[in-house]
């Protein structure tokens, strides 16, 4: 075992990652430990564009990207951190301009812009051209550019690294925190994989930056490595997740395989047509049609085919139509998206419209923080020293459902603020004692996987549990199909105990890794289902069949989800002493060996009041 220290320690090297590591490692000494190395990380699978205000080629203003947000959002957006997001927007474009990012151009030189669903002019009149962009590889750019700039800046970092604990000096899972007691941060526990060798990293300050959580599903746009290990580990040690319920299904999937094709297209002009040629999106949106955000698009593609209006042979998906656009536009402006087209379905976008349908994308909740990036422990009080940003995070500039382009802005945005507050904290803050034995639980927990002689396999497990996410807790939910997920999660929950790897050897195990990753991904199933069920409201990316309407009265709180160990007097009371009271808690879900109790948090309004959202 190695122990390492430094002031400021950056979990994970996408775009949020890399965009604090800039900032923190001129102030502080500070590593960034990440499991891919950076530049295959899932930032630069991003295709559309990046927003900011700028009226470049069109008016526009940060107040009326703040309003859409909030309106795209379904009203749960906390309103302080979509107005910072907005106003710092403008920044946060030019920085990467400045660094060098190759934006495409107006024919006068200005970064271009396009548009993207939900962004509007004028709180909704028309759409806006608000994304700058790179063809469709802008995420590829950013993380690229944002590369450059940390090894320019001699970043330190470890590379296929595995962070696998979150080291606390109170772990809120496991009991209580005395009365006024502050939680703080120590370090994390990391795995090599080229050696198999555990390292202790101790720091003053900690950011996760691990992105999202995708493949909790089976149908995704994300690649194999987004599990949500960052949530999983703050869960794991007691602290909540927030809004977990809110996933986001993307519009156009490559029908069967849910691989991207970004709205992009459609901001370029591109139609979704049933199998009767209909430009269905007219009754649904009249106002913006294909360009409505996208849990509403993705809405009415799945009501299409309920009603029997699906195209092809098992009517079960929709048509992205580009025919009518030059082809000369698709290349220049979207030339990878049509490839895929090209190369996994084997249809020429030219000439034939794409089969599309809804994949799952973005977790609009993760691991709670305030506007400095701060994580909360509950409402109000944060662990000392721990910070997140990006898609791991939920600080909640996406409410119940993001708008296409928000997430490369949240990523410079809350990447950079969270830079900032975690080398502001270290430069004050004292070293804490590391746990007696640091590793003990990480290195038991991989023993034991590693040399089990037999058991379950992971892929079966993985596959039942994507398959019954897929099919329980996607577009449409109800009481019963949750209830089945749920159902599901423990029974995978029982047999994962018993997994075990072919691989047994200690270098470069990857069998081993995706076995801890399988942990990860139930540990996160299992908040988004328990918060889906408790929420018995339909709002942004969440829809319930038997509770259709919104309900502000009822809902219009966040869901905070606790581990919490059993409860030892035989019902649900855990009681006080951490700063939770037990007044607030809705519902709690007892598993085997601890419970998930779900708690609330208001959301922040400053100007916009709850409106119906029509488009
Ligand atoms: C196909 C696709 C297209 C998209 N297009 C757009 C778009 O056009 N516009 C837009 O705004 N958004 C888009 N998004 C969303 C956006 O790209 C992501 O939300 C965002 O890039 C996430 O950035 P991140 O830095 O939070 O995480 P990521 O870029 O996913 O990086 C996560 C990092 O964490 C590390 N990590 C994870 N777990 C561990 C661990 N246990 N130990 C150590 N390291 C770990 C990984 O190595 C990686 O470096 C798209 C997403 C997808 C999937």
């Amino acid at each position: 075992m190695q122990i390492h220290q430094y002031d400021v320690v950056i979990v994970g090297a996408g775009g949020a990652g890399m965009r604090a590591a800039l900032e923190s490692s001129t102030r502080v000494r500070t590593a960034v430990i990440s499991k891919l190395y950076p530049t295959r990380s899932h930032t630069g699978a991003a295709q559309g564009g990046m927003c900011a205000a700028l009226a470049n080629v069109e008016e526009d203003n940060w107040e009326w990207h703040t309003f859409d947000t909030v309106k795209g959002g379904d009203y749960l957006v906390d309103q302080d951190a979509a107005e910072v997001m907005a106003k710092e927007a403008i920044d946060a474009v030019l920085d990467l301009e400045k660094m060098g990012l190759p934006f495409n151009r107006t024919p006068e030189g200005r970064i271009d812009q396009r548009r993207f669903g939900g962004h509007t002019r004028n709180h909704g009149e028309a759409a806006v051209r608000r994304s700058c962009y790179a063809a469709d590889r802008t995420g590829h750019m950013i993380l690229q550019t944002l590369y450059q700039q940390c090894v320019k800046n001699e970043v330190e970092f470890f590379n296929e690294f595995y962070v696998l604990d979150l080291l606390v000096d109170h772990d809120l899972a496991a009991g209580h925190v005395p009365e006024g007691e502050e939680v703080t941060v120590s370090g994390v526990v990391a795995y090599e994989l080229a050696t198999g060798e555990i390292h202790v990293f101790r720091a003053k300050s900690v950011v996760l930056a691990t992105g999202g959580a995708g493949k909790i599903f089976k149908t995704t746009s994300n690649a194999h490595t987004l599990t949500g290990d960052g949530m999983a580990l703050a869960y794991r040690r007691g602290i909540p997740l927030e809004d977990m319920e809110f996933f986001q299904f993307h519009p156009t999937g490559l029908a069967g395989l849910g691989i991207l094709l970004s709205e992009a297209a459609r901001g370029e002009g591109a139609i979704l047509r049933n199998s009767e040629g209909e430009r269905f999106m007219e009754r649904y949106a009249p106002t913006i049609k294909d360009l409505a955000p996208r849990d509403i698009v993705a809405r009415s593609m799945a009501n299409e085919v309920r009603e029997g209006r699906g195209a092809g042979p098992n009517k079960d998906y929709v048509l992205l139509d580009l025919t009518h656009l030059e082809p000369a536009h698709i290349d220049a402006k979207l030339p990878d998206i049509t490839e895929f087209a090209r190369t996994y379905l084997g249809v020429e976008p030219y000439t034939e419209p794409v089969p599309v349908y809804p994949t799952a994308h973005y977790a609009m909740g993760g691991v709670p923080t305030n506007i400095e990036a701060q994580v909360l422990r509950n409402e109000t009080d944060v662990i000392r020293g721990l910070f997140a940003a990006g898609e791991v995070a939920c600080v909640s500039v996406h409410g119940s459902n993001r708008l296409g382009t928000n997430s490369l802005l949240d990523i410079n945005v809350f990447g950079k603020r969270a830079g900032i507050s975690a080398a502001a904290y270290a430069v004050d803050a004292e070293f804490v004692e590391l746990p007696e034995d640091p590793a003990a639980t990480v290195t038991a927990g991989l023993e034991l996987i590693r040399t089990r002689p037999d058991g379950e396999r992971v892929a079966d497990i993985r596959k039942a549990l994507q398959e019954s996410m897929d099919l329980n807790a996607q577009v449409f939910r109800t009481k019963e199909s949750l209830t089945q997920a749920l159902e599901d999660i423990k029974a995978l929950r029982k047999r994962y105990l018993s997994v075990s790897v072919q691989d047994k050897s200690r270098t470069f195990n990857t069998d081993l890794l995706e076995a801890v990753e399988l942990g990860f991904l139930i540990d996160i199933a299992e908040t988004v289902v328990v918060g889906a069920l408790n929420r018995e409201e339909s709002r942004g990316g969440h829809f319930r069949e038997d509770f259709p309407k919104r309900d502000d009265e009822g809902f219009m709180k966040h869901t905070m989800a606790y581990r919490r160990p059993l409860p030892t007097d035989g019902h649900r009371q855990w009681g006080g002493g951490d700063g939770d009271t037990e007044g607030r808690f809705a519902y709690s879900e007892v598993f085997d060996d601890y419970q998930l109790v779900l708690g609330s948090k208001p959301v922040t309004m400053t100007r916009y009041q709850p409106m119906e959202r029509k488009y």
